[in-house]
């Protein structure tokens, strides 16, 4: 037992000295908890821990978190209180969302609208929906991941009843018109959700402006805590409950609230709506200097995503002759952490589905690699980021037999990059 604790030691000193030297370029995956978020938290778990559902007094601090929360998270929409439902995360908003709906209105039509781009939480839970008798239109994006909006209304029929567009893709950073695509929802009389897990918190969102019906949020996107988000509904959309029990959530979202985590995520909301501004133009201007070291140094690469449409922190890039994991590996030895497109699937990992739909070809999209920053990077951060990235895609290319080919024959394998 003794040797174990020691062991234990050890592995937490080992990490502790490594958290020092991380470059954290994947805020895209999660965000750290800010202080000021943790500090809110930290009394509904030792003095405000109270039942929200319980009678007595006590509890009632603990239900005046979650509504103030609520308030905040409302305010920042431009909805009511009453239209926000707390939930586990992005995840289950999403869920939450497409199945209530397909629910709500199959009474009208089987038909739902999406895009090849979504987050698996709506391509599978759209997946499910197929088979469960509702038929699913997976609408194209361009070559910046841009949503083809010709060929959305087109799909558009009599029995569509659900449009699920996302703000900002996790991967490219690609922001849709999500303007455009509420109005041609709005005019036929669709539900039109979007998931915005991405966008809320770093961009500014208003439903009635959007004509937004149903959004989804998640509080570890925007430096709160994990396992907890939201999902917007305006008032009348016939959605019904999520989960089945108690009388949580006005009744559609059943089982003892996490109150911590809600009041975590309304700071968090707060902090994120006050430096909106002034963090979207730093993390803009620290992005740019990134992707214009990068794509001046390193030969043979692409620019994911659309140039100005972007998460102002996102900064996505192909590079040809190099597999994404190979160069996520050399990366997180020296110090960064990044994240690719691809998934793992069974042990092999399968090129991103995003990519793909851009158009890329699949050994083009191998190569990919995602960098997402937060307030907290700085400009020698982007400029030792840049230079590791030249460095691992140089020794990488110098180890590919494909490569070499194109070396010796120069053009022939060479896409539009
Ligand atoms: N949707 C998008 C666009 C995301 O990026 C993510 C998380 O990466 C999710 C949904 C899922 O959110 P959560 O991790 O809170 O379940």
């Amino acid at each position: 037992m003794k040797s174990e604790h020691k062991e234990w030691h050890k592995v937490e000193k080992r990490l502790e000295e490594r958290s020092g030297r991380i470059i954290y370029m994947d805020n895209a995956a999660t965000t750290r908890t800010a202080p000021e978020v943790l500090e809110a938290m930290r009394p509904y778990f030792t003095e405000l821990y109270g039942n929200p559902s319980s009678i007595y007094a006590f509890s009632d601090r603990a239900k005046e978190g979650i509504e103030a929360s609520r308030r905040i998270l409302a305010d920042m929409l431009g909805a009511k209180p009453e239209e926000i439902y707390f939930t586990g995360g992005g995840t289950e908003a999403d869920n939450w969302a497409l199945t209530g709906a397909a629910e709500a209105c199959a009474g009208r039509g089987r038909h739902i609208i999406t895009t090849k781009i979504e987050h698996h939480a709506v391509l599978h839970t759209a997946q499910y929906l197929e088979r469960r008798g509702f038929e699913v239109t997976y609408v194209n994006v361009d070559e910046n991941g841009v949503v083809k909006l010709g060929e959305l209304e087109r799909a558009i029929r009599p029995d569509t009843i659900l449009i699920s567009v996302m703000f900002a893709n996790n991967e490219i950073g690609t922001v849709q018109p999500i303007r455009e695509i509420g109005e041609l929802a709005r005019r036929h009389g669709i539900l039109f959700h979007t998931d915005a897990v991405q966008a809320f918190g770093h961009l500014p969102i208003r439903v009635d402006r959007y004509h937004i019906d149903m959004l989804s949020a998640s509080a570890h996107k925007f430096c709160g805590p994990k396992g907890v988000g939201f999902l917007y509904m305006r008032g009348g959309t016939g959605v019904g409950p999520l989960l089945h029990g108690g009388a949580q959530e006005r009744g559609q979202r059943a089982g003892t609230e996490n109150v911590p985590g809600i009041v975590g995520m309304g700071k968090a909301a707060q902090r994120a709506a006050a430096t909106m501004r002034w963090r979207a133009e730093r993390e803009r201007r620290l992005r740019d200097r990134l992707i214009q070291k990068i794509m001046r140094e390193v030969p043979y690469v692409r620019l994911n995503g659309h140039r100005d449409m972007r998460l102002p922190n996102n900064a996505s890039f192909c590079f040809q002759f190099v597999e994404g994991e190979a160069l996520l590996v050399m990366l997180d030895m020296k110090g960064i952490c990044a994240s690719s497109g691809s998934a793992c699937t069974s042990g092999q990992a399968d090129a991103s589905h995003v990519l793909l739909a851009c158009g890329l070809p699949e050994d083009i999209a191998h190569g990919s690699l995602r960098l997402t920053l937060s307030e907290e990077n700085t400009a020698e951060e982007m400029d030792y980021v840049a230079e590791a990235v030249r460095e691992s895609v140089e020794s990488l290319r110098n180890m590919s037999p494909a490569y070499e080919d194109f070396r010796v024959q120069p053009g022939g394998n060479m896409v539009r990059l």
